[in-house]
């Protein structure tokens, strides 16, 4: 009887604390470890993957608060964060298509596009300062911070930009000379596909040569947003590559859609450089294609897989596997492919990187295999085929609001600057740092994983302590 009770008693401390450890460790692990370990320096091995795909965003209006077609400052502000977490680099649309695009090893190419010229993108201040709640202040100051995230950014012009027509020339001259591009977007956001070859050529040259002429220097201005992501049908569509009105010509060598995936690389076989897919700058889109819980900045698994830079410029990296995706003839002359990578064939460095099993352990896996996990594994639908406009486009007013105090003055020249992109020195491969993730670490790695899974629901406040650890593991 006696000795009953106290096994009883006994037992039931022993389940008790069994429980009481299983807690600690859930806890541990949900919002210690996972959220720590991501934020830290935890090296991988990278595999790079030249044919993998690069998200092309697409903003129009920005303002206070966030609605359709409108992100608001304070996400484009947490949307440069979060792309620069994740490892990723702006790159301008031309070195994009001349396939000459210079990203460090293991970063990711990124292409912010703004379509619309809207006066939120560009708002000068009655003082003659640059708003630093528009695109241009926010990126600027987000660059002078982080100079190796870039600043590159193409903006698809309509006939009166920005507003403000007495500082046309001053933010146009401001944009060439940070590094900015200018892409046509026709002259009053007309529907191509609805037009005589006769207004197509009007719109495309009528409008490149007013921006030009406002401008009052010359550039190149080859690139095409197709309002409302519409292409012109069938013979009419020659008229976008090239064509002629009131004595100026025009010639495009890229067209932009309306959505709606990630694009691959200009020498993919799948790649059309007239039916470039784009990612909608919404929380719908980042989380369909980045699983980013909205208003997060943390580090995320692409669910497509991101073309990851092999550091070289002259070499194309792609798993054996990979090599059918690619269109050799595409390939810029002088341009070599390393197939098959290796941890041996490519030089290869720690980078950081987040605990997640699958961004860890299917790259280390795939490489081990051969690349045979290529299962894209996204959604992927047609790039918004496009006759027809697919998507209402416009949004309505500027609400281009005033605020933000010490901004860069618009007169002062900005040069020397230029663009962040080169910037990484201290990237000297080698080759001898290759770190695999083994043994007892994926052991843990899988647990966690699996505990993670189970108390999914945590997820909000795990991203809440996550992003904790990040800010407070900053400098
Ligand atoms: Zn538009």
């Amino acid at each position: 009887m006696y000795f009953k009770m106290h096994f009883r008693k006994y037992i039931f401390f022993h389940i008790f604390f069994v429980f009481f450890l299983f807690f600690c460790a859930v806890f541990f692990l949900v919002f210690i470890f996972i959220p720590f370990a991501s934020a830290e320096s935890v090296p991988e091995t990278f595999i790079p993957n030249e044919i993998g795909r690069i998200p092309v965003m697409e903003y129009h209006d920005v303002a206070v608060k966030e609605n359709p077609f409108v992100r608001s400052y304070d996400n484009f502000r947490r949307d440069l964060e979060f792309f620069y977490n994740n490892d990723y680099t702006l790159i301008t649309v031309q070195d994009f298509i001349d396939q000459n695009f210079d990203v460090p090893a293991g970063k990711k190419p990124l292409i912010f596009t703004f379509d619309d010229s809207r006066q939120s993108q560009f708002n000068v201040k009655d003082d003659g300062t640059i708003d630093q709640e528009s695109v241009i202040g926010i990126m600027d100051s987000f660059f002078q911070s982080h100079p190796d995230f870039g600043r590159s950014a193409i903006f698809y012009m309509l006939q009166y930009p920005f507003g403000q027509s007495q500082y046309f020339t001053q933010k146009l001259q401001y944009l060439l000379k940070t590094g900015r591009e200018m892409g046509n977007h026709t002259l009053d956001h007309d529907s191509l596909g609805k037009m005589t070859p006769e207004q197509i050529q009007q719109n495309l040259a009528g409008l490149q040569g007013k921006i030009q002429g406002l401008a009052d220097m010359s550039f190149p201005m080859n690139s095409l947003a197709y309002p409302y992501g519409a292409v012109p049908k069938g013979d009419n569509f020659i008229f976008v590559k090239k064509g002629e009105s009131g004595g100026i010509q025009y010639s495009i060598t890229t067209g932009f859609l309306v959505g709606a995936d990630p694009t691959y690389p200009p020498y993919g076989v799948k790649f059309d450089a007239f039916l470039i897919p784009r990612i909608q700058a919404d929380d719908t889109e980042f989380q369909r294609w980045f699983a980013r819980v909205p208003g997060s900045t943390n580090r995320v698994e692409e669910q497509f897989r991101p073309f990851i830079s092999d550091g070289n410029k002259e070499t194309i990296s792609v798993l054996e596997n990979d090599l059918p995706k690619l269109d050799q003839k595409r390939l810029r002359s002088g341009l070599t492919i390393v197939k098959s990578v290796s941890l041996e064939s490519v030089s290869s460095r720690s980078i950081i990187a987040g605990w997640e099993k699958n961004a860890v352990m299917s790259r280390i896996d795939a490489f081990l295999k051969g690349g045979d996990s290529d299962s894209d594994n996204t959604i992927s639908k047609e790039p918004a085929n496009s006759n027809a406009p697919a998507n209402s486009e416009e949004p309505a007013v500027d609400t281009t609001k005033s605020g933000g105090s010490d901004a860069e003055n618009l007169s002062q020249s900005n040069s020397g600057t230029s663009d962040g992109q080169k910037l990484d020195a201290g990237n000297e491969l080698d080759g001898s740092d290759n770190v695999l993730i083994f043994g007892w670490t994926q052991t843990v790695l899988d647990a966690s994983w699996e505990v993670k899974k189970m108390f999914s629901f945590f997820q909000p406040l795990e991203d809440a302590f996550s992003q904790f650890f990040i800010e407070h593991s900053r400098r």
